[in-house]
């Protein structure tokens, strides 16, 4: 099998340690397995995207030593793809409108009867207020108003013996590792109704990642464990939507002194800002052990 794995980040911010180490992991890998490493811009949140930060990313990543082939996909140029495929998702029946706001989701799961809320890749899990709100027969897809997943239909619709599963060759954050399987009631009870298009974007990350993975053959998605939880719901979306599912390495978080994970508004640890303090990329390899 060709190797071929992406870095995929999202141009809202500069890049920092995490990102270096996550970058070099996929492109020393891919060097190793004598495969490819693309670069991919994960733009569709337009409201924060910035060009500055887009040439930020191409110009730390070129100073780090890294080479990827030409042109890369940008997602603000996909969108019709991704409507196509919320059109395939529609027609099955298996999407909703939700008009729900975070105030509303958060009353909600914590309505008394409901217990302490509980929460999902995406936060709060969806307690599926608008479920069965609006009808879902209607031939157009309603634009402009977030859609979410029928959660319990779509595993119904495409789990074979209501299981699914990934091979992960990393870790997950409690040293989950090998065939990842997953059940229906899972999906339903630590997931729930995820959106697949948002306000003002008309997609999702997990829309998109999924779509994108299999549009560029990425056979290996390298990427950090705080997205491992998530890729239950890739999986699934690859299973509706016809796609291949390639195989998963989560690798380790780089975390500040105290043992807080980097954040985009961790500028103090930007790549750009260790370059102008004279460093060489061989510093920052050492400092994310790589
Ligand atoms: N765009 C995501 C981020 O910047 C990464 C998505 C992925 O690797 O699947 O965190």
């Amino acid at each position: 099998m060709t190797f071929t794995t992406r870095f995929a980040p999202s141009p809202t911010g500069p890049l920092h340690l995490g990102h270096a180490y996550s970058a070099m992991l996929a492109s020393d890998k891919a060097a190793s397995e004598g495969g490819t490493f693309l670069l991919r811009i994960e733009d569709i949140d337009q409201s924060r995207a910035r060009p500055k930060w887009e040439d930020q990313i191409y110009a730390d990543l070129e100073w780090l030593g890294l080479s990827w082939p030409t042109p890369v996909l940008r997602q603000s140029e996909r969108i019709q793809i991704y409507e196509q495929a919320l059109d395939t998702l529609w027609s099955k029946g298996l999407l909703y409108p939700c008009t729900c706001n975070r105030k509303d989701i958060a009353a909600a799961a914590s309505a008394p009867q409901e217990g302490a809320p509980l929460h999902g890749p995406d936060g709060i899990i969806y307690p599926g207020t608008c479920r069965h709100k609006a009808s879902r027969n209607s031939v157009e897809r309603p634009k402009d108003t977030p859609l979410r997943l029928d959660m319990a239909m779509a595993a119904q619709s495409v789990l074979p013996h209501g299981t699914g599963s990934f091979l992960e060759l990393g870790t997950g954050p409690n040293g989950e590792t090998g065939r990842i399987s997953f059940d229906k009631t899972e999906l339903e009870t630590t997931i729930g109704d995820v959106v697949l298009s948002r306000r003002g974007m008309g997609t999702s990350y997990h829309l998109s990642v999924a779509l994108d993975d299999a549009a560029q053959g990425v056979t290996h998605v390298i990427r950090g464990q705080d997205l491992f939880e998530a890729t239950r719901i890739h999986v699934l979306l690859q299973a509706l939507l016809g796609l291949p599912t390639p195989e998963y390495l989560h690798h380790r978080l780089i975390r500040d002194p105290n043992g807080k994970r980097l954040a985009k508004r961790d500028d103090a640890r930007a790549i750009a800002k260790y370059r102008d303090e004279g460093a060489t990329p061989q510093d920052i390899r050492a400092m994310v052990n790589l």
